[in-house]
């Protein structure tokens, strides 16, 4: 029986490993269906991580010298894809792809979340070279110049509202013309001279060249007209996919409590309402979804977990 199984290797599941091995936890198991590192590594650097100051290095190089670190403190990695964790008595069993079981103490469960794609043409080729998903990531680098937010729930205008302080203008472009977002959001960014919304319109293409993104094709889907928006930045906030398959039983039910959203109801401990049961980093509520808060959490989901074993023993 593992003292902890953590599912998901990302910032968050390797912190919560660091802190679980060096914390005094024997029999630590975290399972990655591909190589630890998380989101991140998708990203061509990164320049919010404090101490981290390096700008020829990858999300990548970044995440490399984190599964070294806590390998050397004993924690013990199966490349291997989570299809279910289900509580049985005191303990949990973990069911891996292919239907091996696998029986843990406790679980943490750290699978992130994935930001959906709009699906229009050159999103995938300008994806991390002036197209972006995160605002708190990657504004900085269009500081005084205007970008491009596609997208009409809270998430758009709240991050497009964030872009305003930092950009010279903010085009939202929404492919509706009333939005999904809380009228006090869409109210406050009324107010915002700097924010322009364009609706009833759709992303037609992004064009680059090899230096990145120049700019986007916008379609008025009522009239076809087409207006070229030339500029380096462009946000999309089309919604977000939880990764939270891991926790639904064999019906389909949640096995723990979840917002309407899908995200894991978590303490402030990052504790589920079942015992031993811990999840953090993206997939929980209210998550500002940055590497430091993840690996935040890691660290306080293993304490809590640390405290649990404690209490049981
Ligand atoms: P993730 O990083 O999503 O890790 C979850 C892991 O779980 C993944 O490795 C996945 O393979 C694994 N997994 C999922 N399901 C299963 C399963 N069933 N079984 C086993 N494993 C599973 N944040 C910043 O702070 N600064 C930045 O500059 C920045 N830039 C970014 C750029 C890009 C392109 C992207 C995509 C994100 C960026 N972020 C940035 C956000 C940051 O990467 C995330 O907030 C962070 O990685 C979340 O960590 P996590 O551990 O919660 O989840
Ligand atoms: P969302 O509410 O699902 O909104 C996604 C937006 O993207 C919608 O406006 C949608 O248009 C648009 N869209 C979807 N697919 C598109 C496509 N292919 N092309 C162009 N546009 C597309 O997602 P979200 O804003 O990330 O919010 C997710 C949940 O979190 C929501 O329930 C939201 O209320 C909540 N949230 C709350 C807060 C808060 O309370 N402060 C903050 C952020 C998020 P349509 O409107 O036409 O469908």
């Amino acid at each position: 029986m593992l003292d902890c199984a953590i599912i998901g290797g990302g910032p968050a599941g390797l912190t919560a490993g660091l802190y679980a091995t060096r914390g005094g936890l024997k029999n630590v198991t975290m399972f990655e269906l591909g190589m630890p590192g998380g989101q991140i590594t998708q990203s061509s650097e990164i320049e919010n991580y404090p101490g981290f100051f390096e700008h020829d290095k990858t999300g990548m190089d970044f995440m490399n010298t984190w599964q070294e670190q806590c390998f050397a403190f004993g924690l013990k990695h199966e490349m291997k894809k989570v299809e279910r964790v289900s509580k049985v008595d005191n303990h949990f069993v973990i069911t891996i792809e292919g239907g091996e079981e696998v029986e843990a103490l406790t679980v943490i469960v750290a699978t992130g979340s994935t930001p959906k794609r709009a699906n229009f043409n050159g999103e995938d080729e300008f994806f991390g070279k002036g197209i972006s998903t995160c605002a708190t990531c990657d504004g900085f680098f269009y500081k005084n110049k205007p970008v491009t937010v596609l997208g009409g729930g809270d998430t758009a205008l709240e991050e497009a509202y964030y872009l305003s302080n930092i950009c010279s203008d903010v085009f939202v472009v929404h492919r509706r013309d009333e939005f999904r977002a809380a009228p006090p959001t869409l109210e406050r960014v009324k107010r915002k001279d700097n924010i322009h919304l364009i609706t009833d319109s759709v992303i037609e293409e992004a064009y680059g060249g090899m230096m990145g993104l120049d700019g986007v094709k916008i379609k008025n889907i009522k009239t076809d007209e087409i207006t070229d928006m030339k500029n380096s930045g462009l946000f999309v906030f089309v919604g977000h996919n939880v990764n939270n398959g891991v926790l639904k039983d064999e019906n389909g039910n949640f096995i723990c409590a979840m917002n309407d959203w899908g995200q894991v109801i978590v303490d402030l401990n990052m504790k589920t309402d079942i015992d031993g049961l811990f999840a953090c980093g993206d997939m929980r509520i209210q998550a500002p979804k940055q590497v430091v808060s993840a690996a935040g959490d890691g660290a306080v989901a293993a304490l809590g977990v640390i405290s649990y074993i404690q209490e049981l023993n």
